[in-house]
C-alpha cells in the first residue's frame, strides 16, 4: 500500500487546487465557493523517478459541529488520523484565522506528523506570509502557489522525506 498524505485546512485555502497540482488531475472539485468538496477524494502523486504516494483531499473544515459542515469536518479528521503525513494548508493572502487556530488544535491532538503548507503565495512577500504563521510553531513549512505550480516539486520532495 502507498503511504498516505492528507490535505487538511479550512474551506477555500486551495486544498483541491493543490490536490490537482500534486496528482496532475482535474479530479478534485475546485470552486470559488467554500465547502464545495464534501467527501474524501483519493488520488496518487506519481513524481517522475521518485516513489509514489497516495493523497486525500478533504472537505473544508467548518467551525460548526452540526449538519453537513459537521459531517465534513468529521471526514477530514478521520482522513488526518489515518494519514502518514498531514499537509495543513493555509491561505498566505488572508493570513492566520480563528478557524486555522481551531484546526491546529485538533491536528495537535491527532499527533500525526504535520507540515504547514502556505498556499496562494504567488505575487506575495513569501517571508511576510511565513512570519504571519510563525506563532503556530511549525518547524516544517513550505510555501507554494498551487494555482501556478510554484513550490510543488519542493513540497513533493519534502513530503517524500517524511514518508
Ligand atoms: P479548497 O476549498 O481548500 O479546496 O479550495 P479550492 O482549491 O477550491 O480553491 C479555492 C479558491 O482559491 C479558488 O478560486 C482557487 O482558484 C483559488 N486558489 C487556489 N490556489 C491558489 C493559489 O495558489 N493562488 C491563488 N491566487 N489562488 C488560488
Ligand atoms: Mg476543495
Amino acid at each position: 500500500m502507498l503511504p498516505l498524505v492528507a490535505l487538511v485546512g479550512r474551506p477555500n485555502v486551495g486544498k483541491s487546487t493543490l490536490f490537482n497540482a500534486l496528482t496532475r488531475s482535474r479530479d478534485a472539485l475546485v470552486h470559488d465557493q467554500p465547502g464545495v468538496t464534501r467527501d474524501r477524494n483519493y488520488g496518487v502523486c506519481r513524481p517522475e523517478g521518485k516513489p509514489a504516494f497516495a493523497l486525500v483531499d478533504t472537505g473544508g473544515i467548518a467551525g460548526e459541529d452540526e449538519g453537513l459542515a459537521g459531517a465534513t469536518a468529521r471526514q477530514a479528521r478521520a482522513a488526518a488520523e489515518e494519514a502518514d503525513l498531514v499537509l495543513f494548508v493555509v491561505d498566505g493572502r488572508e493570513g492566520a484565522s480563528a478557524l486555522d487556530d481551531d484546526i491546529l488544535k485538533w491536528l495537535r491532538k491527532s499527533a500525526r506528523p504535520t507540515t504547514l503548507v502556505i498556499n496562494k503565495t504567488d505575487g506575495l512577500d513569501v517571508q511576510a506570509a511565513i512570519n504571519d504563521f510563525a506563532r503556530y510553531g511549525f518547524s516544517d513549512v513550505v510555501a507554494v502557489s498551487s494555482a501556478h505550480r510554484q513550490g510543488i516539486d519542493t513540497l513533493i520532495d519534502h513530503s517524500l522525506a517524511k514518508l
